[in-house]
């Protein structure tokens, strides 16, 4: 992403755009700042200005500033850094063991060495550098006293304090602040197709950091889901209406503590959408279609779900999500639809 599409940040970006403009960019740099502000786009939004095909400047006026050097964000390079696809850019990331393997930090530094393949300058992004054991911290300190003169290092962290002073002493800092909620909006909404209203309620409480908003999201969906396959699995069984007013309680609790009538409706609607999602997923195991299921990783408990919801149960069940979510939306009393749906699963 060019500087100019950057969400905030802009004193950091107009730092980073003149320096990439004069050549005078210190051969490794520290990215500081909150989880989830957009660092690490900075850091590839740097990588393309320094290797795009066809660099522009003076882009950003519209959000009051003038960038001296930008990406087109178009070319070739610019794509393929995008996706991660472009030889001289490479961003080392933790591994599964959580830490970033010292092995691949070496093969880093050793193509650092060399002369560019098709791009101006190689860049090596190391996200959650603070993720580099003291191993890893002083092999990459050899590189960073006598850096390689075609390469570019970019270490982006949340907490600079767990990396080796010598480490630190190295590189100049340049701290990113939190993103103003709107800003925080304007990116849920642009580049990970939010719709206004969720961005806004989100926004508010991730205090500044899409992260923490991306991560609370997929929190509460893996809530909502959990939520859904216990109240299926209670009516499948349930052999009374009071069993199944008690199963509803399920469906309609609070989730995470928030206490506004929104809210709760906002958490029954996630509800209904898991529901919706497992009753599809229940439909084609039943049909036998093979089609791939959204909840697959449910395994077992999905297909004895499918077998208790068989001969018309799952569609009739189905259709009546479909009316709650309706009625959901016309602000009926979650707890009444929950009561109202648990009796007709
Ligand atoms: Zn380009």
């Amino acid at each position: 992403m060019p500087f100019a599409d950057i969400v905030g940040h802009r004193g950091a970006v107009a730092l980073l755009a003149s320096a990439v403009a004069r050549g005078s960019l210190p051969p490794s740099l520290l990215l500081t700042g909150d989880d989830g502000v957009g660092k690490r786009t900075v850091a590839l939004a740097v990588a393309q200005a320094i290797n795009c095909a066809a660099p522009r400047s003076g882009t950003g006026r519209d959000q009051g500033v003038d960038l001296a050097a930008d990406a087109c964000g178009r070319c070739g390079p610019c794509a393929r850094i995008g996706r991660d696809a472009f030889p001289d850019v490479r961003t080392l990331v933790p591994g599964e063991t959580g830490t970033i393997a010292i092995d691949a930090v070496r093969a880093a530094i050793e193509q650092a060495g060399y002369r560019p393949f098709e791009g101006r300058r190689r860049v090596v992004v190391i996200d959650q550098a603070d993720r580099l054991l003291p191993p890893a911290q002083n092999a990459l300190l050899k590189v960073l006293e006598e850096p390689p003169a075609a390469c570019q290092f970019l270490l982006v962290t949340s907490r600079p304090d767990v990396l080796l002073d010598t480490v630190r002493s190295r590189c100049p800092r340049i701290r990113f602040g939190q993103l103003a909620p709107e800003e925080v909006v304007r990116i849920l909404t642009a580049s990970h197709g939010w719709d206004e209203a969720a961005a806004r309620a989100s926004a508010a409480a991730a205090g500044g950091s899409v992260g923490r908003a991306l991560a609370a999201a997929s929190g509460e969906h893996a809530a909502a889901r959990e939520a859904a396959v216990s109240l299926l699995e209670s009516t499948a069984a349930a052999r009374t209406p009071r069993a199944r007013i008690e199963a509803a309680k399920t469906l309609a609790s609070r989730s995470g503590g928030r206490r506004a009538p929104a809210a709760d409706r906002d958490a029954l609607r996630l509800r209904l959408e898991a529901l919706a999602s497992l009753l599809r997923d229940m439909e084609v195991i039943a049909s036998r279609a093979g089609a791939p299921l959204a909840n697959d990783d449910l395994g077992d408990g999905l297909r004895r779900l499918a077998r208790a919801y068989r001969d018309g149960r799952g569609l009739r069940a189905f259709a009546a999500v479909d009316e709650a979510a309706a009625a959901v939306a016309r602000n009926a009393s979650p707890k009444i639809v929950a009561d109202w749906l648990a009796c007709r699963l």
